[in-house]
Parts: structure tokens; sequence; C-alpha cells
């Protein structure tokens, strides 16, 4: 074993989390050395840079036709598709449905996962509105949770209103908070969306990435940080309460190696971070379970003109390399306003550019009951395309969840028509779950090992020593948000947590 080669810290996965985890152990310790790990290979010329910012043309407008709709799970593609490739090697990194990836998700079709550098991380459209009341996870330290969303707000350069108001986007507003007055505190009013983009004079608005975030991904220049893509890591390798480190499988050519490491953390997303732990023979009673992904409800309605006394020619147009006018925010108040809404709007324009409509594009995400029995199961004897444990997934609404749906759906009807008239048979629609891409909860953190959790407040495995999880999967409580931002904090304890233990390592 001698002669297996070593690193300081592994992290397996090179989206947002990994990325987060490495740029606050870069700050913490300059000289780190820190190798990440990504199965998938790199799209376009760096990795880690997102698709929104390429200057390859095809991959930019390949990118902006799929984002147009807003919807997460169409952006994968409206028709879930089941077809199994052959082989990894012949995959065109980017997204693909979990199925197939050769994965059992009937009861959640629309799921998917990166297999990409940068995970969805180059993908995503990159909303970011914060977590209240029963989203939050504090531990109990509300100090502690507001710095961490704090830091993780600055990590993905969280801007508070990009995309809009336009004055169109304001009359819309107007009709949401007076609908939804009183129903929560200032902050909480229906506003812009905050969304992680660097703010810019004109033109398109650059997106956070992983390649922004720790730019060495994308860049290179830190001879301490090493990426390695296109290499699956297959195992931990377990001793005691700890792991030495992983095996990995070069996915062109198939070779295996062993790489050791002080500190491990895992960032593979909430469906394969539980499944690498499976295929470790690390399997805590609640792994897989308690998935959750709130329910995603979407509406398109014309806004009727005439009703709000807007001529034709006062449309706002999108900025150059945007595709929406106005980006808002409807955010959850508890059991008065339970849904998170997020509103895209988009003029539709005739070939000469000028002004045809404007469409309001209403999405509610209505939270789901954290129970057990939603979970993943990992098969002993199948294997996925990757070649590890088959995912089956068993995920159902309950009684509660279907009740609150079903009050989601006449809201969003109420609200499209206090915009205009829709036609509810084909201009608003409950989408399949996995739509949302917001898996949660299947390594979820916890403050005692009882048997609910899979890790404690700082991502460790319980019963290990130098295992950590970062990401959505850590994710405790129903979220109705968009959930990257509140999956930040995961990654942001996490990183505090190792780079505590790196320096008790040090002084020793
Ligand atoms: C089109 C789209 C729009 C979205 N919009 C939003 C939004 O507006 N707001 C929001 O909050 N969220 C949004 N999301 C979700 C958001 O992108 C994710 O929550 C976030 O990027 C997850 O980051 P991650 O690092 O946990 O996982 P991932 O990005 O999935 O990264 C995990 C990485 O791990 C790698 N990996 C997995 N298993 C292994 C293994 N065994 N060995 C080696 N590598 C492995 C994968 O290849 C992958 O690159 C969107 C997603 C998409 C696709």
């Amino acid at each position: 074993m001698t002669d297996t080669p070593r690193t300081g810290v592994l992290i397996v996965g090179s989206g947002i989390m990994g990325s987060l985890v490495s740029r606050l152990l870069r700050e913490h310790d300059p000289e780190l050395d820190i190798t990440m790990i990504d199965g998938g290979q790199t799209i376009g010329s760096a990795p880690g840079l997102h698709l929104h910012d390429v200057d390859d043309p095809v991959l930019w407008s390949r990118y902006n036709e799929q984002v147009g709709t807003g919807i997460q799970g169409m952006y994968v593609g409206a028709e879930v598709v089941r077809e199994v490739a052959d082989s990894l090697t012949v995959l065109t990194p980017g997204m693909f449905h979990a199925l197939a990836f050769g994965e059992d998700a009937e009861a959640m079709p629309a799921t998917a996962l990166a297999w990409n550098a940068g995970g969805m991380g180059v993908h995503w459209t990159a909303a970011t509105p914060w977590p209240a009341g029963d989203e939050v996870f504090d531990f109990g330290d509300p100090a502690r949770w507001a710095a961490d969303l704090e830091t993780a707000r600055r990590l993905l350069t969280v801007t508070p209103s990009p995309i809009g108001p336009t004055e169109v986007g304001r009359a819309v507003l107007d009709v949401l908070r007076r609908r939804f007055e009183d129903v929560g505190p200032d902050d909480r009013q229906p506003q812009p969306m905050p969304m992680a983009v660097t703010p810019t004079g004109s033109g398109p608005m650059p997106r956070t990435a992983p390649g922004t975030i720790f730019k060495p991904i994308a860049a290179g220049g830190d001879p301490a940080f090493t990426l390695m893509t296109g290499t699956l890591v297959t195992a931990l390798l377990v001793s005691g309460g700890r792991v030495a480190g992983a095996r990995l499988r070069c996915i062109a050519d198939g070779t295996e190696s062993e790489l050791r490491a002080d500190t491990m953390v895992v960032c593979a997303d909430a469906l394969r971070t539980p499944q690498l732990l499976f295929a470790s023979g690390i399997r805590p009673r609640a792994l897989g379970r308690y998935l959750n992904e709130h329910a995603f409800i979407t509406a398109r309605v014309l806004l009727d003109l005439d009703r709000f006394g807007i001529g034709l020619d006062a449309l706002p147009l999108p900025r150059v390399g945007e595709f929406c006018t106005d980006s808002l925010w409807l955010p959850q108040n508890g059991t008065a306003q339970p849904f998170h809404g997020q509103i895209m709007n988009r003029t539709y324009m005739d070939r000469s550019g000028s002004p045809l409509a404007h469409a309001v594009g209403l999405s509610l995400l209505v939270p789901v009951e954290s129970r057990p029995e939603n979970r993943l199961v990992f098969s002993e004897s199948e294997t996925d395309l990757a070649g590890l444990p088959r995912i089956s997934v068993e995920f159902d609404y309950s009684d509660t969840d279907r009740a609150l749906i079903d009050r989601a759906l006449a809201e969003v009807r109420s609200m499209a028509e206090e915009f205009g008239s829709i036609d509810p048979t084909t201009e608003l629609a409950l989408l399949p779950p996995g739509s949302s891409l917001h898996l949660t909860g299947t390594v979820r953190s916890g403050a005692t090992d009882d048997g609910t959790s899979v890790c404690d407040p700082d991502g460790r495995v319980w019963g290990f020593d130098n295992l950590y999880l970062a990401g959505n999967g850590v994710i405790p409580t129903a979220m109705a948000a968009n959930v990257t931002l509140t999956g930040a904090v995961t990654a942001v304890r996490a990183a505090r947590a190792m780079a505590v233990r790196h320096n008790a390592l040090a002084t020793h």
C-alpha cells in the first residue's frame, strides 16, 4: 500500500456543493492538498463553467432553448427517456433522467442526474430564495444558522433583484402583494427573485457555477488542487470508524486504482451520495429514507393588457442574453401561504422583434411531508449504468400532501385568473414527481444518532471520524423553496468541521 497515492482531502463530486467545500477549505489553508473527483466529463472548453456563459454558440443556444421554459424538469427533456445506453463511454456529458441511467425511478419518473464536470451547477437557473420557518434546520443555534446562510449567499454571489422588476413586472408584483398581504413579514412579501448571478450594466448576467465558486476548477493554477474528471468513485475504503480513501475507475479505459485520503467529503447529489455509501457497506438505517421533493405545479397565462391598461409597445423586452423579462418570488409563509412561487415572465415577439404578448409564468412548489417510507432502495445484485447498486425509488404523496396539492392547484388557477384568462386543461399542470430536480433528505442530518439521520449537524457520518457529506440530501426539512442555497449551508458546515479537523491533525 505504500505506493498508493495520497491526498489531504478527497471531494467526490465537482458540482456546486463540492466547489463550495473546496473554496472554503482553500480560504482556510492555501496549501491544503485537495483532490476533487467527478465521473462526468467537461462540457465545452473548461470544467465547471455555466452554459449560459460559454462562448461556444452551439452550447449557448442549446442551453437557452432548454432553459426557456423556466421548469427544471423540462430542461432535461419533456419526454421521459427510458432507454438506457450500452455504456458510460458513449454518453455525451450532460443531464440524464435517472431512468435512462438504469435506475428504477418509475415512482419519480422525471428525476434526473448530472453526468458532467460541474454537475447541475453548469445548467441551473440560479434562483436562490432563502429558507424560513419549518424549512430551517438550525439545531438550536439560530445565530450560527444565520451566519452560515450568509456565507452561502456570499459564495454563491446571491443578488437580490437581478432580473426585473420591469414596469409590467411591478404590476404583477402589485397583484401578488394585494393578494398575499398580511401573510408574512415585510422581507417575505412578493418580491424579485434573488439569483446567484453577477449583475452587469447590460447584456447577460453570468451565473454562479462551480468554476466561479472555486476558480481552479475551471482555470487551474492551484498547485495543491487536482481535479480528476471521467473518474468514478466506486467505493470508499472503510477501516474501522474511518475511511482510508477511495476506489476509483477510469471511465474511458476501465482502469481501477486507489487513492488514500486523510478526510473525505461526498457531494455526489441526493441519489448518488447514499448510493456510494451503500456500495461501501456504510448502511445506517436512515440511508436513502426521507426522500423528499416538493410537488411542482406550473401555469402560464397571457397578461390581459386591456385589464392592466398596458399597450403592446410598453411590453418589456428581455436583456440581451437573458430569456425572461422578470424573475419574481412569492415566498412561503407557513400555513397561511405554504407554497413557494417562482414567477418568470416573457414577452413574445414577432420575427422583427416587435412585442406580441406577455406571458406570466407561474410555478408553485408545494412542500411534501418528510416520511421514512419515501425512500431509495439500493440493490444487492443489480447495477445501474455506472456499475453501482441500482436505485429503486419508492415515493408517493400522503393524504396531507394530496390535500395541499389540491389547494395549490386551486390557488395557482385563481392567481392566473388575476392576470388573464387561462385554460386549465392546457395551461396548468401538476408535473410528474422528480420534475423540480430538488431531491432532499436521503442522507439527512440530525442532532442525535437515533436512526432517523445519517450524519450529524456538520455532515459527519455517524460513527465515522473523517467522512463528511454535503448537499441537498443532507437537508432534513420539507422544503418549499428551491433547495440549492439551503443545501449550500450543509457545505459551509461540513467545510468548517473539516477545517477544524485538519487543524487538529496539523497540531498533533
Ligand atoms: C436546469 C436546472 C435548473 C435548476 N435550477 C435551480 C434553481 O433555479 N434553483 C435551485 O436552487 N436549484 C436549481 N437546480 C438544482 C441545482 O442545480 C442543484 O441543487 C445543485 O446544483 C446540486 O449540486 P450538487 O453539487 O449537490 O450536485 P450535482 O450538481 O448533481 O453534482 C454531483 C456531481 O457528482 C458526480 N458524481 C456522482 N456520483 C459520483 C461518483 N460515484 N463518483 C464520481 N463522481 C460522482 C456527478 O457527476 C456530478 O457532477 C437546477 C438544476 C437544473 C438541472
